[in-house]
Formats: C-alpha cells, sequence, structure tokens
C-alpha cells in the first residue's frame, strides 16, 4: 500500500475501497489499465452492514470468497409483525454471511494482488475536470486522472463535488451488533426476518461466528418508528431485559431513481454512490460487484481510445442493472399492498418458496417474475418508475 505519496498521473483514480471500488481497482488492473484505488480509512477498517451476501453474487466473483464467509445459510426463518413464525429451508446454500472489514480488506488485497495501487488512510477532498485531465485534491496531494471514479459509499463526497445525485430519496437502517449469548437457541445456518410490520420495512437477524447482526430497514418510514420496530424485534427474541445490553447506529442508503445521471464527463460513480441499491431488502453489494464489473471493460475501452465521457458505462448499468432494481421496487410495493397475502403464500406454496431461493440463487430474477405478468407487469413496473 503506498504511504504519503501518490503518483503525479494515473490513468483511473477510484475514490473508496468498498466493494465497488475493490471489484473495479481488480477488473481494471486485470485489463492492464493503471489504476490508484484510494480510501480515507486505513485497512482493515470497519463499516456497518449485515453482510449478506446472496449466492448469486458469489457466482458473479471470479474467485472464492471461502476465506471470509462466516456462515453458510440454508434457510429462512420468517414472521410478520413479530408473529405468525414460519421456517423454510433449501437443499442449497441460499447466501453467506461475512463481516465486512474481513471482505473489504480481502477484495482490496485482490486488487493489489491483480496490480492495482492501494491508498488507504488517504481522504479525497475535491476534484476539477481540466481539459483531457481530472485534478484530484487529497489528504496525501494531488493526483491527475484521466478518469475518476467515486465508489465512496452512501455520501459520497465525489458526487457532491459533480452535484449527481442530489434529492435522491434514501432508505433507513438502523444496526446492532448483539452478542451471540442473548440468542443461544439461534440455528448458525438460519437468518431471521420479520415483515409487513411496518410499511417497506423489514427486520433481520443474521448469525456470524461471534455475534449477531441484528436491524431494521424501511422506506419513507420515519426514523423513530424504525428505532422502536428494531427494539421490537430484537425483543421477541430475547425478551430478557428492558435495556438493550448493545447500541444502534441509523444509516442512510440512496436508491437511485428515474434512472438518474450518474456520469459527468470523464467521472463516474459506482455502488451506494450511484444509489444501486436493492429498493426491497437495501443490499448494496451484488449490485456494488455488479456495477463494477459492467463499468470495467468499458471504462478500459475510454482509455484506450482516449474517450472524453464515460456515458457508456451509465448506459450499461442502465440496461443491465436498472430493470432488475426497478423490478424489485415495483415488487416491494406489491408486497405493501397486502403483506398478509405474500406471508402465508411463502408459508403455504412450495412453489413461491422455491422461486424465493432461486432468486437468492440467481437461477430466477425479479425480471422474470415481473414478465410472468405479462402486459400488466410492464405497465406497473412504468408507473413504479
Ligand atoms: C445497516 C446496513 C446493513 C446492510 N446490509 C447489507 C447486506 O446484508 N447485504 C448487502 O448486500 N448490502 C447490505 N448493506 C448495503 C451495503 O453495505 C452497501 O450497499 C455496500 O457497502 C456498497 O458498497 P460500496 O463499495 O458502494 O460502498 P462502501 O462499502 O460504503 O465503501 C465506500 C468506501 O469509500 C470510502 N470513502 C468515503 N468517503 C471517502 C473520501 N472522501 N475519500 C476516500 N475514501 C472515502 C469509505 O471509507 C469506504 O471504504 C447494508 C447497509 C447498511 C447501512
Amino acid at each position: 500500500m503506498i504511504k504519503n505519496s501518490l503518483p503525479k498521473k494515473i490513468e483511473v483514480l477510484i475514490v473508496g475501497a468498498g466493494p465497488a471500488g475493490s471489484t473495479l481497482a481488480y477488473e481494471l488492473a486485470r485489463l492492464g489499465i493503471e489504476v490508484l484505488l484510494l480510501d480515507k480509512a486505513n485497512f482493515p477498517r470497519g463499516k456497518t452492514c449485515a453482510g449478506g451476501i446472496n449466492v448469486r453474487t458469489l457466482r458473479f466473483l471470479p474467485f472464492d470468497l471461502g476465506p471470509v464467509v462466516e456462515r453458510v445459510i440454508t434457510g429462512i426463518s420468517f414472521t410478520r409483525n413479530l408473529e405468525k413464525h414460519f421456517l423454510r429451508r433449501y437443499h442449497e446454500p441460499l447466501l453467506v454471511t461475512v463481516r465486512r472489514e474481513v471482505l473489504d480488506n480481502f477484495l482490496a488485497q485482490k486488487a493489489i494482488q491483480m496490480g492495482a495501487c492501494f491508498a488507504d488512510g488517504t481522504q479525497f477532498f475535491s476534484l476539477s475536470q481540466e481539459g483531457v485531465n481530472v485534478q484530484v485534491e487529497t489528504s496525501a496531494g494531488a493526483c491527475c486522472a484521466q478518469f475518476v471514479i467515486g465508489a465512496d459509499g452512501a455520501q459520497s463526497i465525489v458526487a457532491m463535488n459533480l452535484e449527481l445525485m442530489t434529492a435522491t430519496p434514501y432508505m433507513l437502517a438502523i444496526h446492532s451488533e448483539v452478542p451471540t449469548s442473548l440468542f443461544p437457541w439461534v440455528e448458525p445456518d438460519l437468518i431471521h426476518i420479520d415483515w409487513g410490520s411496518l410499511k417497506r420495512s423489514y427486520a433481520y437477524l443474521f448469525p456470524k461466528k461471534d455475534f449477531f447482526a441484528m436491524g431494521a430497514g424501511g422506506f419513507k418510514i420515519p426514523p423513530p418508528q424504525i428505532k422502536n420496530y428494531q427494539r421490537a424485534f430484537g425483543y421477541t427474541k430475547w425478551q430478557k431485559e428492558e435495556t438493550p445490553p448493545f447500541s444502534a447506529a441509523g444509516f442512510l442508503l440512496p436508491l437511485r431513481q428515474k434512472r438518474s445521471l450518474i456520469h459527468q464527463g470523464r467521472c463516474l460513480l459506482l455502488g451506494d454512490a450511484a444509489g444501486l441499491i436493492d429498493p426491497f431488502n437495501g443490499a448494496g453489494i451484488h449490485y456494488a460487484i455488479r456495477g463494477a464489473q459492467l463499468a470495467a471493460p468499458l471504462l478500459a475501452e475510454a482509455v484506450k481510445e482516449r474517450r472524453d465521457s464515460l456515458q457508456s458505462c451509465q448506459e450499461a448499468i442502465n440496461r443491465n442493472l436498472m430493470p432488475e432494481i426497478e423490478c424489485s421496487r415495483l415488487l416491494r410495493e406489491i408486497f405493501n399492498l397486502c403483506p398478509s397475502f405474500f406471508h402465508r403464500k411463502f408459508a403455504t406454496s412450495d412453489r413461491w418458496w422455491v422461486a424465493m431461493a432461486k432468486i437468492m440463487r440467481g437461477e430466477k430474477t425479479f425480471v422474470d417474475i415481473k414478465n410472468k405478468l405479462g402486459p400488466l407487469g410492464s405497465l406497473l413496473l412504468r408507473m413504479a418508475r
């Protein structure tokens, strides 16, 4: 990792070494592009996250995540309104859980091994696009890049500099790390989901080796409501103490809408910075990785052909990722019309449960489900956009 001085000139500079930034750095280095990845934090660094990664996402990775997996999940225990419990198991893994400090460090190391330069502990301050270059100011000095990628997360300073992603709606998430001793009976291969209690919200309990990730997320929900919901979800699980023996913190997750602009000249946003997050459940690791994988070959082409725009990257994301994100938003709205119906269906219909399992495993998509609705699905989708 580079300390103290940055190269004066680089082909691609990436701000933020989360899954989006490190995946892009890995892919660009593999394509022979000079890439500088910088992050304000010293690695390994913590990142608040439930750390659930679907099998669908694992299938897109060019390497095995085995060394960083905490738990392999093969079933989901559901409640609605914190009651009406049922349990569904699948004969194959649905997702894995990871600790983000371990996963993100692993991905950054993969990028370094592929040939990317990584400057951690280096904060991005500002950029200006001048002629054929982008001038970047950081805490370790200035650097001149042909292209700059903002993969700096939900509160992206790059997006702010570019005046992109203004007026973006947010999902609110409340998250805690809970000692395993509080839920000694929880099985390590199950996650717990409560849904249908608050509109467009759900609560989760994800097992790791040494603790549980417990939280709640919701769209258009006032913060006190989601906070109380997360507490109530916890109480139903341990029912012991008045004051929870752990703290909770809140986070905002931007949701890209109306295919808003995520590029400007020689700059592009990826991952949370671009609002590429599943509107149903707030998961973004899949879209962070996929967005980077889609953008990499186009960016490499732009470097080699000395282009001055990254519009092709935005188009690839619009074409390949947005239909899925928009269908997820549509299904969230349909689910919210009658959560009790959907809860009952997933409890009683093997067909519905298998469809959900296949989506998590990448063997089916939300778009397939929308297509089953025929012209009505397309009409609803247009309205949901
Ligand atoms: C409570 C909660 C639970 C979640 N659970 C899940 C889950 O189970 N599964 C899932 O798929 N998604 C989950 N998510 C979403 C997931 O965390 C994000 O979608 C994912 O981290 C996005 O990756 P990214 O690379 O875009 O950004 P990030 O992972 O946020 O990485 C951004 C990086 O940019 C760096 N940075 C920021 N500003 C600067 C700067 N000025 N200069 C230099 N570096 C900078 C940061 O230090 C950070 O390392 C959850 C989110 C929250 C809040």
